[in-house]
């Protein structure tokens, strides 16, 4: 009786277990059985390491042959373990080096012309299994590039079962040599799609100054305009004002791309680190699954956690289905997303900075003189209302857009030169985080959307005489607590941006006007 033993990784969200495949062969009657919970895809793994093994020049042996992953009580899933359970029966039945097998950790899909096929969740699995104590990896070769951003990490990129075969000293077969051992970090960077510049935006320079507030100080945005307006066209270009990604953002971001279904299609493996923030844009009619997460028994992350350390811009906000809205509340104020499937709960990150654009009456045509507008008022209240309560009380600036008109958009090409450009704001956003992450450095918070009311009330001082104002509206009742708060926040960011120590008489005038009406499709 031969027994030997192989390492991969079962995945739950970005969370995972260490599992330990143990392949026996004993002199019964020819079989191949798989036991410890695994899923039906998972079962189909005999099937393909059987013709992956005859395919690359070895013969399975005519007896019984029994796997056994474990901790049986784990769910396992999908066909990442295709590799580990390959050499784990080649090992047991002599024709690979069994020392060799169990030192490393083997994750990769099998072909059945014995082809080593890329997976996902390359990145969060090597984390597991490094944390685990293991040092070093063999992935598919697509996957190589990923697997290099772990750090620390020997990886072994492989092409075929055949070439892994020979790294654990099988001889009968000589293979080209074809696979290359690396290890991280890497320092390939890689952008998701080329990032539009502001100083494409013309004649709109109150909303580029919101956007640059925006991107400063984290604060959710809404901005409401008709149509053309051009309200996609400024969401679109928030990403490319926030700084690049630290660290540990970048991974995590890129460990939940990793994960979704979306980078699990063929071929679609990574090739690096993401270090600038994402933008999603889901249509108004996604389901609340396709936003928040959800996927069949395995949890998916859902397009929330995809804009983690990034924005998700909700473009029409009000004709997104109430339930998808009220999805949002949760992880914008807990910064993570739960998603139950029947194989278990998974918890992902959803930090993403909210844009959410919205027409000013549902027929979109009351604006200006509004003589078009053929909506009735109760058409115009049902729509306002969608947007009401707890999820605008999350969003800091509430901007109304209107066309540009000829003029300005005259005078805006005359001044070109003058533009700024992203790359140039991204410079003074930087600074301005800088600011406000050394005086909330004492703090769970760094940003100044994070901070909430009775703190930024108490422990952040304003002159008196500079919120005047702002006192006097609260009294006489013109003002909410909420929206208060809302301004003191705004007028923070508007200090940081100008490097003021404190807020003035002036950063909190203009934080008034960027905190707008408290809904303004009904302050129309
Ligand atoms: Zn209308």
């Amino acid at each position: 009786m031969l027994v030997s033993k192989s390492y991969a990784v079962s995945l739950l969200g970005l969370a995972g277990t260490v599992i330990e495949i143990e392949a026996e062969i004993s002199s019964n009657l020819p079989n191949f059985v798989l036991v410890g919970l695994p899923d039906a895809s998972l079962s189909e793994s005999k099937d393909r390491v059987r013709s992956a093994a005859n395919n690359s020049g070895f013969a399975l042996p005519g007896r019984r042959i029994t796997v056994n992953l474990s901790p049986a009580s784990v769910p396992k899933h999908g066909s990442g373990f295709d590799l580990a359970i390959a050499v784990a029966v080649l090992a047991a039945s002599g024709e690979l080096n069994a020392k060799s097998v169990s030192d490393w950790v083997h994750l990769g899909e099998l072909g059945l012309d014995g082809s080593l096929r890329p997976i996902g969740g390359i990145l969060p699995s090597l984390l597991v299994a490094q944390q685990a104590g293991f040092s070093q990896a063999v992935v598919p070769k697509a996957n190589l590039a990923e697997a290099q951003l772990v750090a620390g990490l020997r990886v072994v990129g492989a092409d075929c079962l055949a070439e892994v075969a020979e790294l654990h000293g099988a001889e009968h077969k000589k293979t080209e040599r074809r696979f290359s051992v690396r290890s991280g970090p890497a320092n390939k960077q890689v952008e998701l799609m080329p990032e539009l510049d502001v100083s494409d935006v013309i004649g709109q320079d109150v909303a580029v100054q919101a956007l640059t507030v925006a991107a400063a100080g984290g604060h959710h945005l809404l901005m409401v305009g008709p149509p053309g307006a051009g309200k996609t066209m400024l969401a679109e270009r928030l990403p490319g004002l926030l700084p690049d990604l630290q660290m540990t953002e970048a991974l995590e971001t890129t460990a939940v791309m990793s994960i979704s279904s979306r980078r699990r299609q063929p071929g679609a493996s990574l090739n690096g680190l993401l270090v600038r923030p994402p933008f999603e844009a889901p249509h108004h009619t996604s389901s609340v699954s396709s936003l928040v997460g959800g996927g069949l028994g395995v949890p998916r992350p859902g397009l929330i956690s995809l804009a983690n350390h990034g924005v998700l811009f909700l473009d029409e906000a009000p004709e997104f289905s109430q339930p998808v809205l009220e999805a949002l509340r949760q992880p914008l104020e807990s910064g993570e997303v739960l998603v139950n499937r029947s194989s278990g709960s998974a918890r992902f990150p959803a930090r993403f900075q909210l844009v959410l654009a919205a027409n000013p009456c549902p027929c979109g045509k009351s604006h200006g003189r509004a003589a078009e507008c053929k909506c009735t008022s109760q058409q115009k209240i049902k729509y306002s209302s969608k947007l009401s309560g707890p999820l605008l009380d999350r969003i800091d600036i509430r901007l109304l857009i209107e066309p540009a008109n000829p003029a300005q958009i005259a005078m805006a090409r005359e001044g070109s030169g003058a533009r700024q450009t992203s790359k140039e704001l991204r410079q003074v956003v930087l600074a301005a985080r800088q600011r406000s992450g050394a005086r909330l450095a004492q703090t769970p918070w760094a940003l100044n959307a994070q901070v909430p009311g009775p703190y930024l009330r108490r422990n952040m001082s304003i002159e008196p005489s500079s919120r005047l104002a702002l006192d006097r509206m609260l009294e006489l009742g013109k003002l909410s607590m909420r929206g208060y708060d809302r301004c003191l926040r705004l007028a923070w960011t508007l200090a940081d941006l100008e490097a003021e120590d404190r807020p003035s008489k002036d950063h909190i005038a203009r934080a008034s006007f960027l905190r707008g009406a408290d809904n303004p499709m009904e302050a129309r």
